[in-house]
């Protein structure tokens, strides 16, 4: 029995790790790109490294966890977060609900004031399944907190009202609070930190491609330059654009689900129809080298506002020194469904906007930029996703094509669910017997 791993991301590459700690398995691993790592790349520019896509690492397994470790051997930092979101003119602590003492007076009030109208209507009715995400937004967080940061920023980041999308994913990523956590918020004015990501890892040294590295040194098999043009489920084959033509028995896809299953032959004219309606978000990376400290020690902080145009600035020698030269710093600025007819002026207004916020002290200051553009950067969760994905995939496994990963799944996952998931299908399609392998693969 062969398998055949499409995409050569931490999907890809952990599920070739995990196939071959396991007697008897055999595999090969194509990517279209020419270097291993999809998401998960790291730069190197005069000195300066920095990830392609800013990473951390956090993690909700153990397995996970344990496994990372022992890629890296080890050589990972802890790292308390320390995360903002400009907010009305004022830096407030991430998260927004536990820190309604920050706020503006006015914001303070509506948002406290409707934070215990919905913890009131809680009580009284229960927490109902709400509709969609800006009723979730509501029924946990009240009117004021929706309207002042949580549906702004997400449809910021998303591309559309959190209206037209579905709350199936919501619960590992937007942190719920009790009564008391948003009162003492309120009076406190502490940072209160809490969430997914509270503390985080990230590799000493080499960026996030340190785990990719890692993960290639225990695998083999992989062929680079090999865009999948066609998947053929009837004679089980997967065809290139250089002409050549791989035969499996059993495929682990990580590439997008949806391209997926446009390209194959095999499927169902409503499943083709489906993976049609599938969306996703697009990003524009803007990473600025800078030639001085930061005047601050955030890790990132979140724009909701509209005369921003990113969402997100992160600042990777605040979390990791090593990537930068001496008293250097870098600034990454995330803008998502960026118009790209208008890409150097957003470049521009990126650039200039860092020295308006105080982050760079002159524009000259930036010694170099780098800009990535991804066509998938979010997997869209609206309100079709759940029930398409749940039919393609179901579908695709009865013809032995485990489908996984960010995109492969099409769901908002981090590199820890990539991994899950990529142990859990090696666990699957591996030969059933007494093989040993360690704990976190088992
Ligand atoms: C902006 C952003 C920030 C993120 N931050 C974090 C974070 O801080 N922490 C975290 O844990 N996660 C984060 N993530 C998520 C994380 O990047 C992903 O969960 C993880 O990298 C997914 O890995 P993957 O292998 O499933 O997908 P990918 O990395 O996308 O790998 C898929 C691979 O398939 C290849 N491929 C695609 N099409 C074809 C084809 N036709 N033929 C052959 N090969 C093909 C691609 O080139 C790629 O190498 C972030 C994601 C984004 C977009």
């Amino acid at each position: 029995m062969h398998t055949v791993i499409l995409g050569a991301g931490i999907s890809g590459l952990s599920s070739a790790y995990a196939l071959g700690q396991r007697r008897g398995e055999t595999y090969n691993l194509y990517e279209k790109e020419m270097e291993i790592g999809g998401l998960c790349r790291t730069r190197q520019q005069g000195g300066f490294t920095f990830d392609v896509v800013s990473h951390v690492l956090h993690f909700r397994t153990a397995a996970a966890e344990q496994f990372v470790h022992a890629i890296l051997d080890g050589h990972l930092q802890r790292i308390v977060r320390n995360a903002w979101i400009f907010f009305r003119g004022h830096y407030v602590p991430y998260p927004f609900q536990t820190h309604l003492g920050f706020l503006p007076a006015g914001e303070q009030a509506s948002c406290l004031w409707g934070y215990a109208r919905a913890w009131v209507d809680r009580q009284f009715n229960g927490a109902r399944p709400p509709a969609n995400f800006g009723a979730w937004i509501r029924q946990h967080f009240g009117a004021g907190i929706a309207q002042s940061f949580m549906i702004p920023y997400n449809t910021k980041l998303w591309g559309l009202p959190p209206e037209e999308m579905s709350a199936d994913w919501v619960s590992p990523f937007v942190p719920r609070i009790s009564f008391s956590q948003a009162v003492a918020g309120w009076l406190s004015k502490r940072n209160n930190e809490m969430g997914y990501n509270s503390s985080f890892y990230y590799p000493e040294s080499g960026g996030i491609q340190a785990l990719v590295n890692g993960l290639a040194s225990h695998t083999h098999g992989i062929s680079l330059g090999r865009e999948v043009v066609q998947v053929d489920l009837d004679r089980k084959t997967v065809l290139f654009q250089t002409g050549e033509t791989v035969p499996y028995d059993r495929l682990v896809s990580t590439i997008p689900l949806k391209a997926l299953v446009l390209s194959a032959r095999g499927i169902p004219e409503d499943l083709r129809r489906a993976a049609a309606e599938l969306r996703s978000t697009s990003l524009l990376n803007v990473t600025c080298c800078v030639c001085h400290p930061l005047p601050h020690r955030y890790h990132w902080v979140y724009f909701p506002e509209p005369e921003f145009p990113f969402f997100r600035l992160l600042f990777p020698a605040n979390i990791s020194p090593a990537m930068v030269p001496e008293n250097c710093s870098l600034v990454c600025a995330e803008i998502s469904n960026p118009d790209l007819t208008r890409r150097d002026e957003l470049e521009l207004q990126t650039r200039e906007l860092l020295v308006s916020l105080g982050m760079v002290k002159r524009p000259s200051d930036i010694v170099s930029t780098s800009c990535t553009y991804l066509d998938h950067a979010y997997p869209v969760h609206d309100l079709k996703r759940e029930a398409l994905v749940e039919r393609l995939l179901e579908f695709l496994r009865s013809r032995d094509v485990w489908s996984v990963g960010r995109f492969g799944s099409w769901r908002y996952s981090s590199i820890d669910d990539a991994i899950v998931q990529a142990l859990e299908v090696a666990q699957q399609i591996s030969q059933p017997g007494p093989v040993e392998v360690p704990d976190f693969l088992a």
